[in-house]
């Protein structure tokens, strides 16, 4: 038997990867004794490897050859700006390969920098020099005992540039608030309903209004359907009128009971507001589908029945809130954003967002996964940076003088 990789195991319990040679039959063992302590993983990343991979690591060599990653992290060394470098990540049950940057504010995490798919090539400019390394993310569905990594990095097309901006076009279906939308086919009164298709246009300008001031100083730019044609691809933001029931099927996406009506076992319909199309996409990780579509289900916000209202659609205000936040949430997942444990856009749970105005804050990500929501530790996702980091320049200069 190779030597037992048990010492291994125990840590790639809480980050490191499982080492390739690890036999099947170990393997097997491995899954049967996890399986007999219960599978009560703490599935919390910690990051408590025993030494900071943020600093003790050497640095990969750029030399476009795998390498096998004995832990999530690898470290690139120090990356000069405009320089762009190629790489790929292979493995099973790798969801995305984030590009760290060093963080100012604290050592052992880096800040989300750019990303890209698994099991292909692509390309990054560096924008804002500094260390620099990867994070592979994976499908937190993966087993620990499953996850292996090959990492190649080489030096990129120098004439590679990610585009300075992503323009979103936002659409309105027809009826978007009455077919039947925020209306509730048991209990509202004819009276409501006119209401309803009354404020629609108030609240589609007022929602677009919000998304242009949330995205105000980012990368993205808000367009309708009459602002002139986009020269670039476009991603795409549509407010439908359905409401959607959530599979419990174990697909994690913007699913939640509606605020306010967790005491109510009458009223736990559990449905999706808004989601990443086609459904199980989630993120576009460092923003490489330029035309990527998702989409907002207005019908998911009205509750079902008297008793069952949600106070989403108790005023004007609430409705416009809780819709652009939404949006701006699954924007944000079209650009590369995922979750983080706040009160923030990128907050997984959208029927929150109506209660106040919303920002995309600094916080560490969050990832979801069958045995429960965990903290990884080792990555903040700080929007401001991620959009100088991953976009083109022209952001960055207009920015420098706000650089914290
Ligand atoms: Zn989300």
């Amino acid at each position: 038997m190779p030597s037992s990789p048990l010492p291994s195991f125990l840590i790639s319990h809480f980050s490191l990867l499982t080492p390739r040679r690890t036999s099947l039959g170990i393997l097997l063992l491995l899954v049967t004794s996890l399986l007999a302590l219960g599978t009560g993983c703490p599935a919390v990343e910690q990051g408590d490897f025993g030494l900071n991979p943020f600093r003790d690591l050497a640095p990969l060599p750029l030399d476009g050859q795998p390498h096998e990653l004995a832990y999530t992290i690898a470290p690139l060394g120090e990356l000069a700006a405009d320089q762009v470098i190629r790489l790929k990540a292979d493995g099973p049950g790798i969801s995305a390969v984030l590009l760290l940057a060093e963080d100012d504010q604290f050592e052992p995490a880096g800040r989300l920098a750019g990303g890209g798919p698994p099991g292909m090539f692509f390309e990054y400019r560096v924008q804002i020099p500094g260390r620099h390394f990867v994070f592979v993310l994976f499908d937190p569905q993966t087993p620990d005992l499953l996850r292996q990594a090959a990492l190649t990095v080489m030096p990129g097309e120098p004439a590679f540039a990610p585009p300075d901006r992503q323009q979103v076009l936002v659409t309105f279906d027809a009826g978007f608030l009455t077919g039947p939308g925020l209306v509730d086919p048991e209990s509202f009164s004819d009276e409501e309903r006119e209401f309803m298709a009354d404020i629609a246009p108030i609240v589609q300008e007022g929602v677009v209004e919000r998304l242009r001031t949330i995205f105000a100083e980012t990368p993205i730019e808000i367009l309708t359907e009459g602002d002139p044609p986009a020269a670039a691809p476009v991603s795409r933001l549509a407010f439908r009128a359905e409401r959607v029931l959530a599979d419990d099927d174990g697909t994690y996406f913007d699913a939640v009971l509606p605020a306010g009506m967790e005491d109510r076992p009458e009223c736990q319909d559990k449905v999706v507001f808004g989601e990443v199309l086609p459904r199980g996409t989630m993120v576009d990780p460092g923003n490489h589908a330029p035309d990527d579509e998702a989409a907002v289900y207005v019908g998911s916000f009205q509750g079902r029945g008297e008793l069952c209202r949600s106070a989403a659609i108790n005023s004007v205000n609430n409705i416009i809130l809780g819709l652009a936040h939404t949006a701006a949430h699954e924007i944000g997942h079209l650009v590369g954003l995922y979750h983080v444990p706040l009160a923030d856009i990128m907050n997984r749970s959208p029927s929150l967002a109506f209660q106040r105005d919303l920002t995309f804050a600094r916080g560490q990500m969050l990832m979801e996964g069958p045995t429960g929501n965990w903290i990884l530790t080792t990555v903040i996702q700080d929007p401001d940076f991620y959009f100088r980091a991953n976009f083109g320049p022209t952001l960055h200069i207009a920015t420098l003088g706000s650089e914290k």
